[in-house]
């Protein structure tokens, strides 16, 4: 997808209602997700402004399924009769700085609240590779940056308040709900319509970053862990050749080794100069510091994030079985690399929100970003799964994947226990869709 596409696709969805066509207004237009390769399976899409009409929805349709900014690659977000958007409810509901809290509305992104927050001295300690994305939407798939110590997303989260499947407000809290707590806030769309969430900050702090490139594979399994935790964020981008490993993009907190000071080579790998990111580019600001928000994504607000016309998979595997994993990918890929953009290689520490794929597992994260040619990805996902099979790969709940349901209840301990849950707050099913049915209820 080019820019004007994105700009125009961004402008239908503030219509809400059915969308039409701009030739004549009979040609009814189906939503699609941010990446064109899903196109919605109904016409229906309402666009609530308030709690009480969100209310008046949820008790007056049958099935429904609540969208963020559609940025997921699979069907987790589609239904065949009535989409909801939130991005009306965006505000900033309170913020509190002594306890360092802040609660939004459901439709807000992070792109929106992020400079908010830094205003104010606060910031979230992490953040995906693009700020475009809904926080509700990130948070109910466990979209997750990269670090050691950093867990996913949602880890941030502290209390929710979310309509029920009878149309009734509900609230959970980490404080007072406990397990609960732990098993509705990675919701998959299952649980409730998110209205409130309250996030728990840090101090505002700046971020400096470098990227390194032409890292030999050697080095890498030599230095792996070295290497993952030089800084506070680390991604691997990688085309899985044999002998070497493209970049390391290594973001620092001020108070970490500037890596990049002594321009020297590191781990054998070159320092890339900072206009490799040159101001006109979508890609996030090298060598100079600046504010986290605008540092620890890879990608700026305001521009189109990554490639547009692409697909992704991703898999979390245990961490400490990261060499050998990344080891027998590589051996696939001369048959990977002619589908593939780039890779991503990034680290998640472990969490206890039960539909997490690092729950109770630091983990690395293998990601694939695709060129958008669907039938050879689709073919070829299975060979990448069955290589990570001894490690037990769990997808990500928001990408394209083949793991079929019996691998999924067997990688997802808590998952019984979520079916209960989901069915507790929505007990008619009336959030659930295809997706969901298939793979996880
Ligand atoms: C260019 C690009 C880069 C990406 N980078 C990363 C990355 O760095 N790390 C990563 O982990 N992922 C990444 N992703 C994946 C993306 O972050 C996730 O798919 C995320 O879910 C997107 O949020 P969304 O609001 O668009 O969700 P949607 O696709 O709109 O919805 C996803 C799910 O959330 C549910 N949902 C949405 N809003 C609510 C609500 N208010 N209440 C309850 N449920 C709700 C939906 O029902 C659905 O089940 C990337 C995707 C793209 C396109």
């Amino acid at each position: 997808m080019n820019r004007n596409q994105f700009i125009r696709m961004g402008s239908m969805a503030k219509l809400g209602g059915a969308f039409f066509s701009h030739s004549g207004c009979k040609q009814p237009v189906r939503l699609k997700n941010w990446a064109g390769n899903i196109e919605f399976s109904t016409e229906k899409v309402i666009r609530v402004k308030s709690l009480s009409e969100l209310q008046h929805v949820v008790r007056n349709t049958g099935k429904l399924k609540i969208q963020g900014t559609r940025h997921c690659f699979n069907k987790i977000a589609d239904s065949h009769e009535c989409l909801l958007s939130l991005r009306d409810m965006n505000k900033v509901i309170f913020m509190d700085k002594e306890r360092g809290l802040v609660q939004v509305e459901g439709g807000i992104t992070y792109g929106e609240l992020a400079p908010i927050l830094h205003q104010n001295g606060m910031a979230l300690h992490n953040l995906a590779s693009l700020p475009h994305i809904s926080i509700a939407g990130a948070i109910a798939t466990a979209t997750h940056g990269s670090g050691l110590q950093n867990g996913n997303l949602a880890t941030s989260v502290v209390a929710l308040e979310f309509i029920d499947g009878n149309g009734d407000l509900r609230q959970l809290s980490r404080e007072k709900d406990g397990e609960r707590f732990a098993g509705a806030v990675i919701g998959l769309g299952a649980v409730g319509i998110t209205t409130k969430i309250t996030l728990k900050t840090v101090p505002t702090f700046d971020v400096r970053q470098y990227v390194f490139e032409g890292l030999a594979v050697e080095q890498l399994y030599a230095n792996f862990e070295s290497i993952m935790s030089a800084g506070y964020s680390v991604s691997l981008f990688t085309e899985w050749r044999q002998d070497v490993v493209k970049k390391i993009w290594v973001k620092s907190r001020m108070d970490e080794e500037d890596l990049g000071k002594s321009g020297k080579d590191w781990f054998g790998a070159r320092l890339s100069s900072p206009d490799l990111h040159t101001p006109a580019s979508n890609r996030t600001p090298l060598v100079v510091p600046g504010p986290w928000f605008e540092r620890l994504p890879h990608f700026k607000m305001g521009f189109v994030p990554s490639s547009g016309s692409e697909l992704q998979s991703e898999y979390f595997v245990p961490m400490e079985l990261a060499v050998e994993a990344y080891r027998q990918v590589n051996l696939l890929g001369d048959d990977i690399r002619p589908h593939l953009l780039i890779s991503e290689i990034r680290t998640v520490a472990g969490d206890d929100l039960w539909m997490s794929p690092a729950y109770r597992q630091p983990s690395l994260t293998i990601h694939f970003t695709w060129k958008q040619e669907t039938e050879a990805v689709m073919a070829l996902l299975p060979r990448i799964e069955k290589a990570l099979e001894p490690f037990k790969p769990k997808p990500h709940w928001g990408k394209l994947f083949t793991i079929g349901r019996k691998e999924i209840e067997s990688v997802t301990e808590r998952i019984g226990a979520f079916r209960d849950l989901a069915h507790s707050f929505d007990p008619d099913g009336r959030f659930r869709n295809e997706f969901l049915d298939t793979m996880i209820l």
